[in-house]
């Protein structure tokens, strides 16, 4: 990087995590700047004595730096080109590329591939990049080119901040709209990144998705929060004998019909319920053998902690009163703030209040298209426990 981007330098032994590489500057920790950064903006980081320890984007908050390369290189088109394609091989390694029944999956996860607020989903050959900081967007337009690059002959790359900007038209650093067939599990999925939630789809969910199938066979499956239907469908492929899928949102309801469809199973095994999932919950009858529950996060930052562990007691408290004897329930969070040891803590609450006997037979985490840098242990944000209740 040129010598004329700003540099950071930061308070005596607050240089400590850097050298461990965690990839966070907390604003507490500046001692001084030598130019005002603007937002998102590339700046080095040294320590008290001058010492380099990063390079990074700025952003105006109490995250100030992501530090995106501990040693000194030039940021250019090579740098992006050569950290997509140590991304690419590493799904390569994990079998996700070339494989015939899942053509859906992560390429880049933020920390986890050492590219913090930078996401980029695969659909078939269309590739979807979505900054979450202002950096990597200020970047897009050259990690689109280094994208092209690598991997596959891309037929579109699609760029989808994760903050809305007003009315923003579509952008496409390559190609435009274009028909694919995605597909996971041999089960085939209409995407639409452009209007869909996240990059419009949840590829987190792969594993345990597929888990879910062994446990489905001959047998009566609610699904709630079920977004696009991919547990409805890994439980009807597996040979349930009916699903109900239910969501808040009819957008919601209107994909899983489209996606059920797509693979030729009807209204005979399968119905969507728009309802309140606590609520409905609440008045079900007892004869569900399989209930998942994946809400979204119900807390996005720390102070919302105590809210959500309720949130999560309450609605699996409902559901494992509700579950037939010997039923299996899927439950998950996404929420980063709550860690696994207190979801399950809200967990055994809930079972306590229930009354009921229950056993963990899985304990569920993200899959490893979302990996967790061991110097970023905030990465790790999906837990999930499948339960066996009598
Ligand atoms: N399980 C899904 C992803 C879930 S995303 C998958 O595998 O693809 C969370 C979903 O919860 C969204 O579709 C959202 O519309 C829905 N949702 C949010 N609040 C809800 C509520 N109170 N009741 C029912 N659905 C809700």
């Amino acid at each position: 990087m040129s010598i004329s981007i700003p540099t950071i330098q930061l308070k005596p032994g607050k240089e400590a995590s850097l050298r461990r590489k965690h990839p966070w500057v907390f604003s507490g920790a500046v001692a001084s700047v030598n130019q005002i950064p603007e937002d998102g903006q590339w700046v080095r980081v040294v320590d008290a004595k001058g010492q380099f320890l990063g390079q990074g984007h700025f952003h105006e908050g109490s995250i100030c730096v992501r530090i995106i390369d501990f040693k000194d290189n030039v940021v250019d088109a090579d740098f992006w080109v050569n950290r997509l394609q140590k991304a690419w091989n590493s799904r390569m390694n994990m079998g996700l590329i070339d494989n015939t029944s899942t053509n859906i999956f992560r390429w880049v996860h933020g920390e986890g591939d050492g590219l913090p607020g930078l996401i980029i989903d695969v659909y078939d050959n269309v590739a979807v990049l979505q900054p979450h900081s202002h950096g990597m967007l200020r970047n897009a337009n050259d990690i689109a080119d280094a994208m092209q690059k690598v991997g596959r002959d891309w037929k579109a790359i699609y760029v989808k901040p994760a903050e809305k900007n007003g009315s923003q038209e579509p952008y496409y650093a390559l190609g435009s709209m274009v028909e694919i067939q995605a597909q996971e599990w041999d089960l085939k999925y209409s995407i639409d990144w452009e209007t869909g939630q996240k990059t419009g789809f949840f590829i987190d969910q792969r594993e345990n998705r597929k888990l879910l199938g062994k446990y489905s066979k001959g047998k009566k499956v609610l699904n709630t929060f079920c977004y696009s239907g991919g547990f409805s469908l890994t439980a009807l492929q597996a040979g349930a004998i009916h699903v109900d899928s239910l969501d808040s949102s009819q957008s919601a309801l209107d994909l899983t019909l489209i996606n059920v469809a797509l693979n030729g199973y009807g209204e005979d095994k399968h119905a969507v319920i728009k309802a309140d999932a606590v609520e409905y919950i609440k008045t079900v009858g007892s004869d569900y053998d399989v209930i998942v529950l994946d809400p979204p996060a119900f807390a996005k930052h720390l102070s919302a902690k105590h809210k959500a562990v309720q949130g999560y007691r309450k609605i699996n408290e409902a559901a494992i009163r509700k579950i037939k004897s010997g039923g299996i329930l899927f439950t998950f969070s996404c929420s980063q703030a709550v860690d696994k040891d207190t979801f399950k803590g809200a967990i055994l609450a809930a079972a306590i209040d229930s009354g009921r006997e229950v056993k963990i037979l899985h304990q569920l985490h993200q899959p490893e298209d979302h990996p967790i840098s061991l110097f970023h242990p905030e990465g790790e944000y999906l837990k999930g426990l499948v339960l066996e209740i009598n």
